[in-house]
């Protein structure tokens, strides 16, 4: 266990034993039912939505993704990109928690996990996206992938010992049950189903088929030799993916808190932080230039 905070490399740490290659594909019940239930939960309310219901949905699937996954669980706790209060962070990721993919550990986990497996010579078809469209939907929305012998996942103690970031873990499915709670308040069931449902599917299909295509083809300016799996850039998306499209500068600049590095590449996640640095609520704030340069990394001519 160490002190100080770690970036997506350091918290794997590859054991004698470790194999990044045998392992096996299982369906994950938990995983899969909630998904399933959530599909079920929104498709249901789609005929009794008006105006209101899609207001709400709108602005909810656009702060729990751009402030709650993007910036607060992707660019500041998995990847330390700036930095930011105690209390903001906690804010941040407790909006990253409702949109319904993991707690704020197992994120970090599943997160540095496949990075890590990106980065090794060969890498295995679930963490790669390799499979095709459907197999990849039942893969990554409805599985899991075991490694037989996977390396060891340190947390640094601030993660590790914070008992709300541990509450957060044991509790995220229920957590949108305060949530459903006020909607219900407000628009009854049918706000409930749009707002909880229908917006939790949404985004976890969203996740997948960015993070499906953006293995797949794309822009590419940039290449990192040798490795088998790169990352596209996705454009015409920045304001449905708040900047997650630019997943090729992300494998080029992985510590970088914008995305969007070239001018014409809006990066509206970056934007928030911009703010919260006007604001006086962010600092530190890492661009490409201020990050450890990649082994590898080539620009395309
Ligand atoms: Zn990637
Ligand atoms: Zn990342």
């Amino acid at each position: 266990m160490v002190d100080t905070s770690l970036i997506s490399t350091e918290r794997i740490q590859v054991l004698p034993q470790t194999d990044d290659q045998a392992g096996i594909i299982r369906w994950n019940p938990q995983k899969s039912l909630f998904y399933c239930a959530m599909a079920v939960m929104g498709v249901s309310a789609l005929p009794f939505a008006d105006i209101k219901d899609w207001t709400v949905f709108s602005l909810l699937t656009g702060v729990t993704i751009l402030a709650g996954h993007s910036v607060g669980m992707h660019r500041l706790l998995i990847h330390r990109s700036f930095s930011a209060s105690k209390w903001l962070e906690y804010t941040l990721v407790y909006l990253g928690v409702l949109v319904g993919m993991a707690g704020p550990i197992g994120m970090i986990r599943l997160h540095d996990a496949r990075d890590w497996h990106q980065r090794q010579i060969q890498c295995p078809a679930f963490p790669s996206h390799t499979a095709g469209f459907w197999q990849d939907a039942w893969w990554q929305l409805h599985c899991t992938f075991y490694l037989d012998n996977p390396p060891d996942f340190v947390l640094e103690k601030s993660i590790a010992e914070s008992k709300f970031y541990q509450w957060l873990e044991r509790t995220w499915m229920l957590q949108q049950i305060p949530l459903a709670i006020v909607l219900f308040y407000i628009g009854g069931w049918t706000l409930v189903g749009i707002g909880v449902g229908l917006r939790v599917f949404i985004s976890l299909t969203g996740h997948w088929i960015v993070g499906h295509f953006a293995h797949k083809r794309g822009q590419q300016r940039w290449v990192i030799k040798k490795l088998p799996v790169q990352g596209y850039n996705l454009p015409y998306i920045s304001w449905l993916a708040f900047g997650e499209n630019w997943h090729g500068n992300h494998h080029a600049f992985p510590e970088s808190a914008l995305l969007g590095i070239e001018d014409h590449q809006s990066d509206p996640g970056f934007l928030f932080i911009l703010t919260l640095k006007k604001l006086g609520l962010a600092w530190d704030v890492k661009l490409p230039q201020h990050t450890k340069r990649r082994e590898g990394l080539t620009l395309l001519t």
